[in-house]
């Protein structure tokens, strides 16, 4: 399903797979980071005006003071709370892993991280996890056995050719269905199969030669092994020109496809569908979305072009890929240094202790979660942001009245949607029972493989069901949030419910000015230009009058033209602007998470005049704390991925971008008209 997110975070795109280790095993919790701050007067740069730079005010100091570390190819305080919560995590892993009095979840989750830091016994092993998928590719004879091998790696959670998942109708969001969609392509875009420019083309040869490498490392030959890297690349290339470009996809309608199983297996005939949906382990069904196409005829004709021995050595690179950080030290390290170094900057691999916590939350996060809850989760906390949310769902009914540009029938529509908008947070109602999942104290790449086939099939098995609208999409300990249009719910782990963004002794400026406006921004969620296409019960249906439709386009207008201004990256591989289409709703949600925020603070302190702390208005320290929340150093590597892949702004611009919009921040600080920080005309959509 796609949801909306307050950031990507990159575990989720490489660092859990992309792993290789350097650090000895053994390790002390004695070096824990401490807590994040909420509010740091030594980040700031007082030298800086805030008028003019307010990002550079907010957090100049900590750039200057915080360098990237070795093992991070981003570090900001967002990153600085989710290593914080790793310590957490690992201190619960190690007592569960060490002989005692265990529970059952506890003696599950030890297992699983010792036998991931078991790094002896994955050496031993080598390859051998692989074999049996490899053998059953080998042995594939016609391309009439392609097709149930795609199904056999789809249920073992190994990506290839296309995707198929479960999510609720978009015309009847109470009803889970199949989708069947694009995919099968490894580096995180299409883009870098088709671009020309001198990067792309670039990183394609190092792509290349990393295919190779790997393939070596398997056993095969060097020249085997090249001439199979440019197969892959083939291939690939061929998937990703078939495929739907990112900002294309963010239109719903663009995905909406419902149509017969037995229609979209005669469009393309050579995907052998009906067989693949009976292989795949998935619930009978009769139709199902699909999300392009346009996709599968296209590849069709590739699937009948392309020789078999080729397409094997395909399914075998997907196998490697996807399991390569579960095996033996050299294809973990050549994993890396493609994906993490080559990618994304990053300079080593972090500890394997890390990695492990990373790869338990992934595979039993539900798990790890219900004990780190246990420990750090308090019934106050749950309470305490209860009473936020409220407050800021109060302020958007305000700020919703207000708006001069919508008429009063939208405005009733966007009441009924706001009111229904369900709140989740901290963690779900109910924990997950991966009692059916075999885990072995000596078997790190098998316990991975039997998480993931378990992951596969629940959610396979919510097709053609009633939707789960309970079922959490992250884990307790992670630190994000997310808004679900076909849930119209928002929901926020307990790992994002401390400092800096919130934190019992933090007043109420600082904790609105970070905690609340990632609550304000993800309320905002289910208003921008994706979300207004759902209503109340997350089902894709217009609700607003033509003229309120054409209205909001106009402001969004406006911030997708204000971000593309941006540059995300400049070095000497040229400059890369923001795209403002895709990071549309993420600032759309920002910039109203910011307004309802600050309004909800006002009607807090009312006409109370309130001290200055630090020697900053309650105003101020808002403004600042929401700054400081996205205080960030990115390598230039990175930041180009992350241009081209993230629908999120990066840190200065989610901060300069959405203040410069802002009257409250210019009354705040005094900033006067002409001034960088004071757009004119502003944009202003909610
Ligand atoms: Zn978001």
């Amino acid at each position: 399903m796609r949801i909306r997110t307050l950031l990507t975070l990159l575990i989720l795109l490489a660092a859990v797979f992309s792993a290789a280790q350097t650090a000895p095993s053994n390790s002390s919790s004695s070096e824990s980071p401490k807590q994040v701050p909420g509010f740091d007067v030594t980040a700031m740069d007082k030298s800086a005006d805030p008028c003019v730079d307010f990002y550079q005010y907010s957090c100049g100091n900590w750039m200057k003071n915080n360098p990237i570390p070795a093992d991070k190819s981003r570090w900001g305080r967002f990153n600085a709370l989710d290593e914080y919560n790793l310590y957490t995590l690992r201190d619960i892993l190690e007592k569960a892993e060490a002989p005692g009095n265990h529970s059952a979840i506890e003696i599950k989750v030890g297992d699983y991280y010792a036998a991931c830091m078991d790094e002896a016994t994955i050496e031993k092993k080598g390859i051998a996890p692989l074999q049996p998928e490899m053998e059953r590719i080998a042995a594939i004879k016609s391309k009439q056995e392609l097709i149930p091998q795609v199904a056999n790696m789809h249920r073992n959670g190994i990506p290839a050719l296309f995707a198929f998942y479960s999510m609720p109708d978009m015309h009847d969001s109470t009803l889970t269905i199949a989708n069947l969609d694009q995919g099968g392509i490894t580096l995180p875009d299409r883009d870098y199969y088709i671009k020309d420019d001198a990067k792309s083309v670039e990183t394609r040869q190092k792509y290349l030669e990393h295919v190779q490498k790997m393939f070596e490392l398997a056993g095969d030959k060097p020249e085997a092994a090249a001439s199979e890297a440019k197969t892959v690349l083939t291939i690939e290339t061929g998937l990703a020109k078939a495929a739907m470009d990112r900002t294309e996809r963010r239109d719903p309608k663009k995905r909406d496809h419902m149509m017969q199983a037995t229609e979209i297996a005669a469009a393309a005939p050579n995907f052998e569908l009906i067989q693949y949906f009976a292989d795949n382990g998935s619930p009978k069904f009769t139709s199902l979305n699909v999300g392009n196409p346009d996709f599968f005829k296209t590849v069709n004709e590739q699937l009948n072009a392309v020789v078999l021995d080729d397409w094997k050595t395909y399914l075998r690179w997907r196998t490697l890929d996807t399991y390569a950080p579960t095996l033996s030290k050299a294809f973990v390290d050549e994993d890396f240094q493609f994906k993490g170094n080559y990618m994304s900057g990053q300079k080593e691999i972090e500890p394997r202790w890390k990695r492990c916590v990373r790869s338990t939350d992934r595979d039993l996060g539900m798990a790890l979660g219900e004990l780190y809850v246990d420990k750090v989760f308090g019934p106050d906390n749950k309470a305490r942001t209860v009473k936020m949310v409220q407050a800021i769902e109060q302020a958007m009914h305000t700020d919703i009245e207000q708006l001069t540009w919508m008429s009063d029938t939208t405005k009733q529509q966007a009441y009924t949607k706001l009111q229904a908008i369900v709140n989740n947070i901290g963690y779900p109602d109910k924990w997950r029972d991966y009692s059916t999942v075999v885990v072995a104290r000596d078997d790190y790449a098998g316990n991975h493989t039997r998480a993931a086939s378990f992951e596969v099939k629940r959610q396979y098995n919510k097709i053609q069901k009633p939707t789960d609208r309970k079922d959490w999409t992250m884990t307790p300990p992670t630190v994000n949030a997310y808004y679900r249009a076909p849930m119209n719910d928002i929901n926020f782990p307990a790992g994002i419910l401390q400092p800096p963004f919130y934190g019992n002794n933090m007043d109420d400026a600082v904790n609105y000015g970070a905690i609340g406006v990632v609550i304000g921004h993800e309320l905002t969620h289910g208003f921008d230009d994706q979300g207004r296409k759902y209503d109340a019960e997350g089902n894709l249906k217009d609700w607003w009058t033509p003229q309120d439709g054409k209205a909001f386009e106009e402001r969004a207008n406006c911030t997708a033209e204000e971000y593309s201004s941006f540059v995300a990256v400049k070095d000497d591989k040229g400059e890369v602007h923001l795209n403002g289409r895709l990071t549309l709703g993420e600032n759309t949600a920002d910039n109203g998470g910011l307004k309802l925020a600050y309004m909800a603070l006002m009607n807090i302190l009312g006409n109370t005049p309130v001290k200055p702390i630090d020697g900053y208005t309650p105003q101020q320290r808002f403004f600042i704390a929401y700054g400081q929340i996205w205080c960030q150093n990115v390598t230039d590597q990175q930041a180009r991925v992350l241009a081209i892949t993230d629908p999120h702004s990066p840190g200065r611009w989610r901060t300069n971008g959405a203040v410069e919009n802002s009257a409250a921040f210019q009354e705040a600080f005094g900033c006067k008209a002409g001034q960088p920080m004071v757009r004119e005309p502003a944009c202003r959509v909610w």
